[in-house]
């Protein structure tokens, strides 16, 4: 959880050298261009605030064409570590899967300080990950709600198949409602990738309808156009993050 507000003497070094070189939306959340490297700093509050909605979306999509294409920023995870210790100013929360194939923060090429990651199987949402989501929002400053499913998900899968197994049975109750909505000619099995993508992907959508009903402070947020509440695909074969709005 974050202290704010926060003594920041070495973000004021990386801010005065960030906004040198002006470098935001090429760059990414934090980042900025040196004449032959591209580092990344931790995320002040000021570049944080100053940022819209749409602005660190972009930022994202940009963050994940980098990650696509190999150009990702050189994180100092020791200088990030160090700027952010006296505070965090994030500037979205994101829900995603567990899988290991799907970390949000390397995909979307942001370091340390920059976003709140929650990850459950089946990027579900439950009342501890609206509390965590609010925290993120309405509290800590956060614009934006990301929901992240991803191709090939074996807790949709597993939700199609029925799977059953302890603790795990319950969770995947909560995405069948998704494998029924799932509009689909053809087979309708766990054996077919096809059917999976297009499940996981009503999956979001309708974690996104859950959170708006579910949380009355995010969907006031929203209202209100201080924050955003996006879904994303992301696409394990090519890696790309696709937003569905
Ligand atoms: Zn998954």
């Amino acid at each position: 959880m974050s202290k704010l507000p926060a003594k920041e003497p070495a973000r004021r070094t990386l801010l005065k050298r960030t906004a040198a070189l002006s470098a935001l939306a090429i760059t990414g959340i934090a980042g900025f261009t040196a004449p032959s490297v591209t580092y990344a700093a931790a995320m002040t509050r000021e570049q944080r605030d100053k940022m819209t909605p749409d602005q660190i979306i972009e930022s994202f999509k940009q963050g994940n064409m980098r990650f696509r294409e190999g150009k990702m920023q050189q994180h100092d995870y020791v200088a990030q570590k160090q700027a952010s210790q006296g505070g965090q100013y994030p500037a979205a929360v994101i829900l995603s899967c567990i899988d290991s194939r799907a970390p949000a923060e390397i995909l979307l090429d942001v370091g340390i300080g920059e976003t709140f990651n929650a990850r459950v199987a089946g990027n579900i949402q439950n009342d501890d990950i609206l509390g965590s989501m609010e925290f993120a929002c309405a509290v800590a400053g956060a614009k934006v709600v990301l929901v992240m499913g991803h191709t090939a998900c074996g807790a949709v899968r597993g939700a199609i198949d029925k799977a059953e197994l302890g603790n795990l049975t319950g969770l995947l109750n909560k995405i069948k409602p998704a494998v029924e909505r799932t509009v689909f000619e053809g087979d309708r099995s766990g054996k077919n990738d096809a059917f999976v993508d297009a499940v996981a992907k009503t999956n979001v959508v309708m974690t996104i309808e859950e959170i708006r009903k579910n949380s009355p402070v995010l969907k006031k947020l929203e209202e209100e156009g201080k924050i955003k509440i996006v879904g994303s695909m992301y696409h394990l074969v090519g890696g790309k993050v696709d937003f569905l709005s």
